[in-house]
């Protein structure tokens, strides 16, 4: 089977040491990206660790199709213990640093630590070097990309980075690359936050020996580049109206289903301030949106429909211009658009201030640097919705992605029971109940398909496959590319998932943890169905013997 090659370099920023060990075999077994950063944060994260602590560990990962010129491979997977849900999590960035990564030579990368000093860490083929950079103490991101530009000539293709709400621990904090693509959910921007690293840079020549079929990825690049999607066009923001029609665009912090302004923060307004064509690393599928509005004098990448929901609809703000401000705002703060934009949202409930988009600005800086009412809202909605007097739309600490499960009870099910919480890119069933293929209303019958929605995106972040690519990456097509039957690849998910909840659970998590803030039909009978269709007991427990070893030398 096709895997990704190289060492684990760890990398413990507070002894300011480089050390390579072989993970061969948990490559052999896990292939890349998020089944291999979880196998490894499984077996060397502590089950009591404190996120901020520095036995928290931070991986950066990339599966083997990162090393091809194939569309919708320019993605890299991310994974720690996280502060926001307390539980496993990973995250999946685009742009143009997964090529930088493999180039390196090195497998996975693995933070370890805490320094005493704000650091960036340069991770090159020829080693490791770490340089203190306390004049970056609060540079926002592209503030950060420039002092690397400047000092060491590397682009924003080249870096991860924090902006100031990593430095100050804000529970929802991202890690961000190129500046504008971003490791968004779960607070991992906390995380490098806690250990003091500012950023990390990739720079090598080095070509790990991964041989990939070549005519499926022709195919796939052909295809990529001709095809007429409306996604092509207009990113995702492409289905905000049908979303909306559909009632699952949740508003005004949830308390309407629908936007009468849907149509002026949806595809159509987006597109009309698209400048270029952006894409990620050889990608010919080319969805990104660089968009700039002269007269606002605002020039940003996206927003993508999540944020269109976050800091649009959400708040009750109706106008692009105000939207595309809050995306570029949080990406140089460094800051989930949704975590940020529904816990604003959440504020502007709590004072009647729906649509008040200078006050959403104004309170997103706050959480950033920790000041004032930000500070509270920089802990999430599951910490501060008591002292807003607000009830509490998460899930395992999560704020909702859109996609309304009171509207879409497959989904609901899914942000229910989800490792990572109420995140809509840990099983798509919104496609299917969007699409008809299921009926929307209710959740019995629906576990199976869950299952196997959870383990494909499992191994889509394992490969790594952009999640737009899946007309295109098709299950044939992956077994062509990973050598391998579908059924194991899927294995290989199962076992993704099966791992992050054992972890979870060694920390306490159960049933009582899966579960949702409002009522969809059957929610508890489906629960059952969905632990039996995974093996795990009533209480939503993995047994210590349903968990194989990932690899011979892992367990
Ligand atoms: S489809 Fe879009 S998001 Fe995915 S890799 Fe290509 S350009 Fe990036």
């Amino acid at each position: 089977m096709l895997h990704a090659e190289g060492p684990l370099l760890t990398v413990d920023v507070g002894d300011r040491t480089a050390t390579e060990t072989s993970i061969d075999d948990t490559l052999e077994a896990a292939v890349g990206g998020r089944a291999v950063a979880t196998a490894l944060a499984h077996e060397r994260i502590p089950f009591d660790a404190d996120p901020f602590g520095p036995e928290n560990r931070a991986y950066l990962a990339p599966g083997p199709l990162q090393q091809s010129r194939m569309s919708f491979t320019g993605r890299l997977n991310m994974t720690a213990l996280s502060p926001l849900t307390d539980g496993l999590v990973s995250s999946n960035a685009g742009g143009y640093l997964s090529r930088n990564v493999v180039g390196t030579g090195i497998g996975v990368l693995e933070l370890a630590g805490t320094s005493d000093e704000l650091l960036a860490v340069h991770v090159t083929d020829r080693g490791v070097e770490f340089e203190e950079v306390p004049d970056l103490e609060g540079a926002t991101v592209p503030e950060t990309s420039e002092y690397m530009a400047d000092g060491h000539d590397l682009g924003p293709d080249n870096c991860i980075a924090i902006g100031p709400a990593g430095e100050n621990r804000v529970r929802f904090a991202s890690v961000m690359t190129f500046d504008s693509r971003a490791f968004g959910r779960g607070g991992l921007g906390a995380v490098l936050g806690s250990k003091n690293v500012k950023c990390v840079t990739f720079e090598g020549d080095s070509e790990p020996p991964v041989e990939i079929p070549n005519p499926p990825e022709m195919d796939i690049h052909r295809e990529a580049a001709q095809s007429d999607d409306l996604l092509r066009r207009q990113g995702t923001t492409g289905s905000t109206e049908f979303i909306n029609d559909n009632f699952a665009l949740p508003t005004r912090y949830f308390e309407e289903y629908g936007f009468e302004h849907a149509d002026r923060i949806g595809g159509n307004a987006v597109e009309e301030k698209k400048y270029e064509k952006g894409a990620c690393s050889a990608c010919a599928y080319a969805c990104k949106l660089p968009t700039r509005d002269e007269e606002a004098g605002i020039e940003t990448e996206g927003p993508e429909f999540e944020t269109v929901y976050a800091f649009g609809s959400s708040q009750g703000v109706g106008d692009i211009v105000d939207v595309m401000k809050a995306n570029e705002l949080c990406d140089s703060l460094g800051i989930d658009t949704i975590s940020a934009g529904v816990t604003v949202a959440a504020y502007l409930a709590s004072e009647d201030e729906f649509g008040n988009a200078d006050l959403a600005r104004e309170l997103t800086e706050k959480i950033a640097y920790r000041e004032g009412i930000g500070d509270r809202l920089a802990e999430g909605v599951d910490r501060c919705h008591d002292d807003l007097g607000v009830d509490n739309y998460t899930v395992k600490g999560t704020e909702f992605a859109a996609h309304d499960g009171r509207v879409l009870h497959g989904q609901g099910l899914s942000y229910a029971v989800a490792n990572r919480g109420a995140d809509h890119m840990y099983a798509g069933m919104l496609t299917p109940e969007y699409s008809g293929e299921l009926d929307p209303e209710g959740t019995l019958g629906k576990a199976e398909r869950l299952v196997r929605e959870e383990n494909a995106s499992a191994f889509r972040d394992t490969g790594i496959v952009c999640a737009f690519g899946s007309d295109y990456v098709t299950p044939d097509r992956l077994e062509t590319l990973f050598d391998a039957d579908y059924a194991d690849l899927m294995e290989i998910g199962a076992r993704t998932v099966r791992r992050e909840r054992h972890f979870n659970n060694q920390r306490g998590f159960d049933r009582s943890d899966d579960g949702l803030p409002y009522e969809i039909p059957d929610l508890e009978a489906a629960i059952d169905e969905y632990y039996a269709a995974r093996g795990w007991t009533e209480d939503g427990v993995v047994p210590d013997r349903a968990l194989e070893p990932i690899a011979p030398s892992a367990d």
